[in-house]
């Protein structure tokens, strides 16, 4: 039973539900892959950012058996009480040759590191620029650091410069999502970087989307555009095309040994566990090895989108793997997500508030994993759906 000063959140609870915009979140009865079980039931999977299929990968369990018998199952404590492993170590000098970043420091997940690295680097009196479609981890982070925030439109550099043009005291920081997870459009980086010197700001990007999926061998978006040793911040995810789970920040050494001092997500939480560990870095060995993947990933992505197109769907500006079929209303893209469910397609529908009201869609994530056959399955199930709603 809720106490009386907590009953609000019954009706929120059914607030959501009428909306349409409750999440009936699905049990997995097994591993992430191309197909997952669910209620007993394989389902083409289309839902998760395991983008090269390595958060199964057999070379990257076995690495994570090995690391629990000699390293235990637990850190202890947070690294600067109780030590540092050499396992942590190994991860953050693989991660940076992997980036061609100097150095690495890493963190418990994406969202760690953006909590950890904004509020470390701006404060009250200082202002940051941010994306109007940045992640929410920066804009919890940007929030965290009491910094001003000024939102610029997005991926526009005639609205960042305008705001860099108002006056601030104080450090800037231009902060931005380098793929936008929610449309699959790639930041204009190198604008932005010229920007960020010509303003003298700090420029900071979240390659979460990047990595394993941009760049050769998916070294990520800085790789992609060229500007290494121009991005003074570069935050990373191991949870998505590293397939494991884990964040980090690449940067100057100086950065990375101050945001073992700062950072207090580095500070006051336990890292990472040993198999974790192990396993991202038999992930980041993989991708730097052998670009197999990454290849498999983008035919398999210019493939699903292009019959997608030729059905009559609209997948907006996505230049990646990333595929938003729009469907419009929150309720409508629920409905065709429950339908492609009945097709045994397992698609998200995703509305407000995580994107904009009336911009609802299914998000549809291909992954290297897939075939040939699993793709053609999930379009046939688009077309028959899109069919029966009407929508094409
Ligand atoms: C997914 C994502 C994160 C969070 O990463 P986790 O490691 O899952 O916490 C952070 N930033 C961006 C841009 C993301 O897409």
């Amino acid at each position: 039973m809720l106490s009386k000063p907590l009953g609000f959140v019954k009706d929120e609870l059914e607030a959501l539900k009428r909306d349409g915009l409750y999440n009936a979140i699905r049990t997995l009865e097994g591993p992430q892959g191309p197909w997952v079980t669910i209620n007993g039931q394989a389902m083409l999977n289309f839902c998760s950012n395991n983008y090269l299929g390595l958060a199964a990968d057999p070379r990257l369990k076995q690495a994570a058996q090995e690391a629990i018998e000699k390293y235990g199952v637990g850190p202890g404590a947070v690294r600067s009480i109780a030590g540092t492993m050499t396992l942590h170590q190994k991860l953050e000098e693989a991660l940076a040759r992997f980036k061609k970043a100097p150095a690495v420091i890493s963190f418990q997940s994406g969202f760690a590191a953006n909590l950890a690295v904004i509020p470390a680097l701006v404060g009250k009196g200082d202002t940051i620029y941010s994306d109007s479609l940045n992640h929410a981890s920066i804009i919890d982070g940007c929030r965290l650091s009491r910094a001003e925030i000024k939102v610029y439109d997005h991926c526009d550099m005639e609205s960042l410069e305008e705001r860099l043009k108002e006056p601030a005291a104080g450090r800037k920081l231009i902060i931005t999502d380098g793929v936008f997870s929610m449309d699959g459009d790639i930041a204009p980086l190198p604008e932005s970087v010229e920007l960020a010197e010509k303003y003298g700001a700090i420029t900071m990007v979240d390659d979460a989307h990047g990595e394993g999926v941009l760049g050769t061998n998916g070294r990520g978006i800085v790789d992609h555009f060229g500007l290494h040793g121009r991005v003074d911040v570069e935050v990373g995810t191991l949870s998505k095309a590293l397939g494991v789970v884990g964040g980090y920040v690449a940067g100057a050494p100086e950065l990375i040994e101050y945001l073992a001092q700062r950072g207090r997500p580095f500070l006051f939480s336990s890292a990472v566990t040993p198999a974790d560990v192990a396993a991202a870095i038999a992930a980041v060995e993989i991708l730097d090895s052998d670009d197999q993947l990454v290849q498999k990933l983008w035919a398999n992505a210019r493939y699903f989108k292009s019959h997608i197109k030729e059905l009559g769907f609209d997948i907006g500006r996505s230049e990646t793997p990333i595929t938003p079929v729009m469907i419009g209303e929150a309720a409508a893209a629920g409905e065709f997500s429950r339908r492609l469910f009945a097709e045994k397609v397992f698609a998200q529908s995703i509305g407000y508030p995580t994107v904009p009201r009336g911009k609802a869609r299914i998000r549809v994530m291909v992954s290297a994993s897939h075939s040939r056959e699993d793709l053609d399955y999930g379009i046939v199930a688009f077309e028959k759906v899109g069919k029966e709603m009407g929508l094409i």
